[in-house]
């Protein structure tokens, strides 16, 4: 009988000013999970060629969500189907569309990051966001319009399951996969560190409270995790010992 258990190996690891990207592979497809951003194409292209995998070989790719440092090496994978959740394409596109508005930007953001002024140094991040969006947006490196099968109407393969984690940006999804050596989350956006996430805001969530919820409910995963901006690390595997109530 064929193996069709997941094999999950990080081909970027995430830092604070880079994306975790993901390889996780059975006998019937690869998958690349966030494919980082555009001056990262050779890294990547370089992490898979180790696993013996070429871009042509990669026939699904998955984004957590469309914030830069995650999508725009889809391009490299042009023969692939790209899930991920319309509802959070549509939601960047548009919000990057308007931070790039010259006399605007600064009032139309509001529209996406309600919460911003409740940030100490917003300023700053939303300027930032701007000036990072101005250097790299670029909608073609997402892939073809036709390569897009959206979560919302498209079940995964087999064993793998989306957790919507929208604290982050509407419609992020993080993607629990359930392998032969129990689980894997790779989180996304939607857990950016193990400790230390306020070290690698460079983007406030969309919604700060729910933002926490999503964060403790993956951290509550027995598994291997894999943050957007971080190492990945394992939480303890719940045993018959473990009482799951304390008295
Ligand atoms: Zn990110």
């Amino acid at each position: 009988m064929a193996k069709l258990s997941w094999d999950v190996s990080v081909l970027l690891p995430g830092t604070w000013r880079g994306a975790t990207s993901v390889l996780i592979a059975n006998d019937r497809h690869r998958m690349v999970v966030d494919t980082g951003m555009a001056h990262e194409a050779h890294l990547l292209v370089k992490a898979l060629e180790k696993k013996g995998v070429r871009p042509s070989d990669i026939d699904l790719v998955f984004n957590t969500h469309f914030h830069i440092d995650h999508v725009l090496n889809n391009s490299l994978f042009p023969n692939s189907a790209i899930y991920g959740s319309q509802q959070c394409y549509d939601w960047c596109r548009a919000a990057y569309a308007d931070l790039l508005d010259e006399q605007n930007w600064e009032k139309l953001a509001l529209k996406y990051y309600p919460e911003t002024y409740d940030y100490e140094r917003s300023e700053e991040l939303m300027g930032k966001l701007r000036k990072l969006a101005l250097r790299w947006w670029d909608p073609r490196r997402l892939g073809d319009p036709s390569q897009f099968r959206w979560v919302e109407t498209h079940p995964l393969p087999e064993d793998l399951e989306c957790l919507v984690t929208s604290g982050h940006v509407p419609g992020h999804v993080s993607l629990i996969i359930h392998g032969q050596d129990g689980r894997v989350v790779v989180a996304g956006d939607a857990l950016l560190t193990r400790d230390h996430d306020e070290q690698v805001l460079t983007m406030i969530p969309v919604n700060r409270k729910l933002f926490q919820q999503d964060r403790e409910r993956i951290l509550s995963i027995p598994g291997r995790i894999l943050p957007g901006h971080d190492q990945e690390f394992s939480t303890p595997r719940k045993t018959a010992d473990t009482p799951v109530t304390q008295k």
